[in-house]
């Protein structure tokens, strides 16, 4: 059995887009839960709070850089332009595993509560190599939030990919984890799909989800619903085979319609089927349409993959690497 570390470089990894409102108040929340615990002694004095500036429009890159001044527990780096939530926290988490033994990503906006990191520490100490925050309630959120998000994580399994049931981003990572994740190249990112295929011991840990501290939410439920296609679409390839059943169902009705028409033509019965026709028409039309968009959005995913852009481009450290 392999033991783990007892006292683990940790790096908090701390996506950050437009966060200008928010970070003043969650910065030093992050410092003061990792100076507390590397006084207690489960993580060592050298670890870090990485921020990731996403390509933000507002001030939150120069408040990162003024943070790192004033203390050296602070890092950023920033990426070249915005490109998105899921690559900000890859970028945090490929910068930051050659340099640390564990990685903790959280959002930047107090959502998460930073006190259940106590205990993903200790399950990484007892030997667990992955560890999911999971909410344990959602009464912060309003009807409508709760109500899309269960229905996201329903619809997924519904589709074929398996995700951890209420955990978002907030999770522990061991290096170990993410140098073998690092051999995962695909251009169509969704973590929380992504790390339980890279296997080993796994735990998760209840924690209460909060209101965001300040700023505004950048998930409104156009990014919400793009997310669930991503996360579908990049896991499973079952969509497609619900087409081919779906295609299946069509094609015996349509028989049966055809004997059906047959018969009312031959006892001379047949009169001008209009209404049928258009809802036939209509029917199968819309069934082919959704089929092609299915089809279209897998060719897609294929036509990014293929281009193997790079996922992140950091442009600026504030520190030498
Ligand atoms: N974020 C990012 N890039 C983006 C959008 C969001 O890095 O393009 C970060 C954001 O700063 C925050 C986290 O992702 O730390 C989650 O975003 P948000 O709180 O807006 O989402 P919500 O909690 O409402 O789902
Ligand atoms: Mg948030």
């Amino acid at each position: 059995m392999d033991d783990h570390k007892k006292q683990p470089k940790l790096i908090i990894v701390v996506p950050c887009y437009n966060e200008e409102a928010v970070l003043p108040i969650t910065a030093p929340m992050f410092l003061e839960k990792l100076t507390e615990l590397s006084a207690s002694g489960k993580i060592s004095d050298d670890s870090r709070v990485m921020f990731v500036n996403d390509g933000s429009k507002d001030k939150t890159w120069e408040i990162i850089k003024r943070l790192s001044v004033e203390n050296e527990h602070y890092i950023g780096i920033t990426q070249s332009r915005n490109r998105g939530h899921q690559n900000a926290v890859l970028a945090g988490l490929m910068e930051s595993k050659d340099i640390c033994d564990i990685t903790i990503s959280i959002d930047a906006d107090g959502q998460d509560d930073i006190n259940a990191m106590d205990a993903m520490v200790d399950a990484y100490i007892s030997g667990c190599d992955v560890v999911y925050g999971v909410r344990s309630s959602r009464e912060t959120d309003t009807f409508f939030k709760r109500f899309t998000a269960q229905s996201f994580y329903k619809f997924l399994a519904a589709m074929g990919a398996e995700v951890v049931y209420n955990h978002a981003d907030y999770r522990l990572i061991s290096a170990r984890v993410l140098q073998e994740f690092s051999g995962f190249k695909e251009v169509n990112l969704f973590l929380r799909g992504l790390i339980p295929l890279v296997g080993f011991k796994s735990t998760s840990v209840e924690y209460s989800r909060n209101e965001r501290l300040a700023g505004e939410s950048h998930y409104p439920l156009k990014k919400m619903i793009a997310l669930a296609v991503d996360g579908i679409t990049s896991l499973s390839v079952k969509p497609l085979q619900l087409i081919m059943t779906l295609g299946i169902v069509v094609a015996i009705v349509s028989f049966i319609g055809c004997i059906w028409a047959l018969i009312t033509q031959i006892s001379g019965r047949a009169v001008a089927g209009w209404a049928s026709m258009t809802c036939i028409i209509c029917f199968v039309s819309g069934v082919q349409l959704i089929s092609l968009g299915i089809i279209g959005e897998y060719i897609g995913k294929i036509y990014m993959e293929t281009k193997q852009r790079p996922r992140y481009i950091i442009s600026e450290r504030t520190y030498d690497k």
